[in-house]
């Protein structure tokens, strides 16, 4: 979900007329063609507007579907909700001295996966209003999916969930092992 923050940036951006915009599968951004010259211009809107700086690694990789109000079909919320999750999901990883990890995150209204939560390495599907399943096991690069963890939970209990897990991959993953894999290795294979 794009904030007011970033809709200012994007809007003063576009008058300066400097890059074009590139929207990747991904939900990312690219803002291209920018002249060497020009560079300077950009990055002074980037700081004042606090683009891309203080966000941690989890935020950067998270993607989520539309859901909620857009999505006729949408049984959870996911793009309104999944910012606020990882709020309170990113404590964890300091906590546990995992939040350099480049761990995927993904969210969707429900099991139709738009946002393609099956391929994340903690992927969300919605099954009912503040309820869903909590998928582990995929990896990060979209060779393998995921698998469901645990059905229909809400948030305390995906916080608890999630507090454990990574408490767990602290203790037991291998040398370069990613969550998504030590979570496969562990619960799936
Ligand atoms: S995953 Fe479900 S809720 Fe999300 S956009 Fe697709 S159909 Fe709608």
């Amino acid at each position: 979900m794009v904030s007011k923050n970033q809709k200012e940036f994007l809007f003063n951006l576009s008058k300066l007329g400097l890059s074009d915009f590139k929207f990747t599968c991904n939900q990312n951004l690219i803002l291209g063609e920018i002249a060497l010259e020009d560079k300077w211009q950009v990055e002074k809107l980037l700081t004042q507007y606090n683009i891309g700086q203080n966000i941690s690694n989890l935020r950067q990789s998270s993607m989520s579907c539309v859901a909620l109000p857009t999505c006729p079909l949408a049984l959870a919320e996911a793009q309104r909700y999944l910012p606020e999750l990882i709020t309170k999901i990113e404590p964890l990883l300091v906590k546990h001295k995992i939040d350099q990890e480049d761990i995927s995150i993904r969210m969707t209204g429900c099991p139709n996966g738009c946002g393609r939560s099956y391929l994340a390495e903690i992927g969300f599907v919605g099954t009912a209003p503040e309820e869903y399943n909590l998928m582990l096991g995929a990896d990060r690069y979209g060779t393998r999916l995921n698998q469901i963890y645990k059905s229909k939970i809400k948030e305390p209990e995906i916080l608890q969930e999630l507090d454990y897990l990574f408490g767990l991959y602290k203790k037991e993953a291998l040398d370069h092992e990613t969550f998504g894999d030590f979570s496969f290795r562990k619960f799936f294979n």
